[in-house]
C-alpha cells in the first residue's frame, strides 16, 4: 500500500526532507504557512554546518544536488569559504539558491502547499492520524498522514500530539531576533585590505583548530579575495559607532559574499533582545525598529568602513529571523558536551560541526568551538519526540539542550536533519514498521551512505 509523508514547515529542514522523500517516489506533501518556501535559507547568509573547521564536507545528499544546480550558474556560485574565525561557510547567491530549490521541487513532483498553516492534529495514543490545514482564504482541509516530519522550527505539530518542549533558556529569555539584508557595489579588495592592515577590527582566529594568529588569518582572508568576515564591536570602527549611538549595540557586523558579479554581500547586524519569540505579535511588532537598524548599519558602513563607500542596499529579508523558540523533549537529548567534545553515536543519522553559538543582548555572544575533528553526530533519538510513533522533528526544534541547539540550529545541520528524517521514515516503510522508534538503525545508516 502506498504511504504518504507530510512535512510541516518549508525552511531549511523541511525543504531537504521534502526533496529527499519525493526523490524516492513516495507521496510527499510540503505544507508552509508563509507564501514561499526557503525562509532564512534564501536570505544570503552562509550555510553553516556544511564544512568543518578543517574544511571537511559534513552534509551531502540533497545539499549536493542543490549545489550542483547552483554551480551551473557559474558566475553566481561562490562555494565554501573559510572565515578564518571559526570555520567554513557555504556562500551562495540566495536568488540562485531559490531557483535551484524550485528546480528540485519540480523535478521530483513534490506537492507544495504555501499560505497553508497546520492548525490542528488528530492523534491517539502517540499516533498522528491527520492534520487540519488552514489556507489564507480561510478554507480548512484535512490531510491524512502515515508519517509527518515536523519542520516548523518549534515542534508545533509534535506539541499538538502531546510532546513536551523546552523554550529558550526556560525562563522566557530567547536569542535576539534580527533582520538580514544585502548591499551591492562593495569594493571587495578595499574591504579586505582594510582588515589585512587592521586585523583587530575583525573577529579572527577564534577557533584553536585553525592554528593561526589574527594577523595571519587576516592575510589569508585577504588572499582569498572574498569578504567573509565579521567587523567586531571590540574594534574601534564599530566600537566607536556603538558608543556614539550611530550604531546600536551588536556583537559584530557579519559580512558574507553573495554575488561576485554584483559585488554584493549579506549583512547580519540587526538585533532586538528581550522578545518572547513564542509570541508572534511581539515579534511582528519589532519590524519597524529592525528596519531602522538596517538603515543605521547601511549608513555606518557607507560612512566609515573602507570598501563600502559606494555600496547601497540591494535586498531586505522578507521576514524577521527568529533564532530560537522551542525544542522538543525527545528519545535522546543532544547535549552541549556532545557537541563540544565531537561525540560520535552508533545510531547517528546526521552530523553537525558549527560551534555553540548563542547570541545574547547587546554585544554578547557565546561561541565555543567543536574540539577534535570538529564534527559531532546527531543520533536518531534527537529527532523522535518522546512517546510519539509516526512524527519526527527536523531542524532547530530537535531534542537538544540550549547549548547543543546553539550549534545544531544552523542551516547545513538543519538540511542534514531534514533528509535524515525522510530516510528514517523510508526505512520504516521498507521494514514494514509504523513506529519510527522500531527502525533498524544499521539499515538507515546503510541508506545514508
Ligand atoms: C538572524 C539569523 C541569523 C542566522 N545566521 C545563520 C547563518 O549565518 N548560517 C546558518 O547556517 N544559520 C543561521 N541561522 C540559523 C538558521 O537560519 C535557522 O536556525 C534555520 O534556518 C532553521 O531552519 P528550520 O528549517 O529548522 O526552521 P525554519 O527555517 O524556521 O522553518 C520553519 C518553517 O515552518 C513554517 N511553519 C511554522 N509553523 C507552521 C505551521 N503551523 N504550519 C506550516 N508551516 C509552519 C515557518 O513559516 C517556516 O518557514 C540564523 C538565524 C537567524 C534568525
Amino acid at each position: 500500500m502506498s504511504k504518504r509523508i507530510v512535512i510541516a514547515g518549508g525552511g531549511a529542514a523541511g525543504i531537504a526532507a521534502a526533496i529527499y522523500a519525493s526523490s524516492k517516489n513516495i507521496e510527499t506533501i510540503l505544507i508552509e504557512s508563509d507564501g514561499f518556501v526557503g525562509g532564512e535559507l534564501c536570505t544570503g547568509m552562509p550555510i553553516l554546518g556544511t564544512y568543518s573547521a578543517f574544511g571537511k564536507q559534513c552534509v551531502g545528499g540533497v545539499l549536493d544536488e542543490i549545489i550542483q544546480i547552483c554551480q551551473e550558474n557559474k558566475q553566481q556560485y561562490i562555494g565554501p569559504v573559510c572565515d578564518w574565525r571559526t570555520l567554513y561557510g557555504l556562500c551562495l547567491n540566495p536568488e540562485v539558491l531559490r531557483l535551484a530549490i524550485n528546480t528540485l521541487l519540480i523535478k521530483y513532483k513534490t506537492k507544495v502547499l504555501v499560505n497553508a498553516r497546520v492548525m490542528e492534529a488528530a492523534s491517539q495514543a502517540g499516533r498522528l492520524q491527520s492534520v487540519t490545514v488552514l489556507s489564507k482564504n480561510g478554507t480548512k482541509q484535512k490531510v491524512d498522514c502515515d508519517f509527518l516530519i515536523d519542520a516548523t522550527g518549534s515542534g508545533l505539530i509534535a506539541q499538538m500530539c502531546g510532546a513536551k518542549v523546552f523554550s529558550g533558556d526556560e525562563h522566557n529569555v530567547f536569542q535576539p531576533i534580527s533582520l538580514i539584508f544585502r548591499m551591492a557595489g562593495v569594493n571587495f579588495e578595499e574591504a579586505l585590505r582594510f582588515i589585512r592592515d587592521n586585523p583587530e577590527e575583525a573577529l579572527l582566529a577564534e577557533n584553536p583548530i585553525l592554528g593561526t594568529s589574527q594577523a595571519k588569518a587576516a592575510i589569508a582572508l585577504y588572499n582569498k579575495g572574498l569578504p567573509y568576515y565579521a567587523l567586531a564591536s571590540s574594534g574601534s570602527l564599530l566600537g566607536n559607532a556603538i558608543e556614539s549611538k550611530e550604531m546600536f549595540p551588536c556583537t559584530a557586523v557579519f559580512i558574507t559574499p553573495t554575488s561576485i558579479n554584483n559585488k554584493e554581500v549579506c549583512l547580519n547586524s540587526t538585533r532586538i533582545a528581550g522578545i518572547n519569540c513564542l509570541d508572534e505579535t511581539q515579534v511582528a511588532n519589532s519590524l519597524t525598529e529592525l528596519y531602522e537598524q538596517v538603515g543605521k548599519t547601511e549608513r555606518f558602513l557607507q560612512n566609515h568602513v573602507p570598501g563600502f563607500e559606494n555600496a547601497c542596499l540591494s535586498a531586505i529579508a522578507s521576514r524577521i529571523g527568529i533564532r530560537e523558540t522551542s525544542r522538543i523533549a525527545g528519545e535522546y537529548t543532544l547535549t552541549q558536551s556532545d557537541v563540544v567534545d565531537a561525540v560520535k553515536h552508533k545510531d547517528a543519522v546526521a552530523r553537525g560541526c558549527h560551534h555553540v553559538d548563542i547570541h545574547g543582548a547587546g554585544v554578547e555572544q557565546v561561541r565555543i568551538p567543536v574540539k577534535g575533528d570538529g564534527v559531532y553526530d546527531i543520533p536518531i533519538g534527537s529527532l523522535i519526540p518522546k512517546g510519539i510513533k509516526n512524527v519526527l522533528v527536523a531542524g532547530r526544534c530537535l531534542s537538544s539542550d540550549r547549548g547543543a541547539n546553539g550549534s545544531a540550529r544552523v542551516m547545513g545541520t538543519c538540511i542534514d536533519m531534514g533528509q535524515a528524517a525522510s530516510k528514517i521514515i523510508l526505512a520504516a516503510i521498507s521494514q514494514n514498521l509504523s513506529d519510527t522508534r522500531d527502525v533498524n538503525m544499521e539499515k538507515v545508516n546503510r541508506d545514508c551512505e
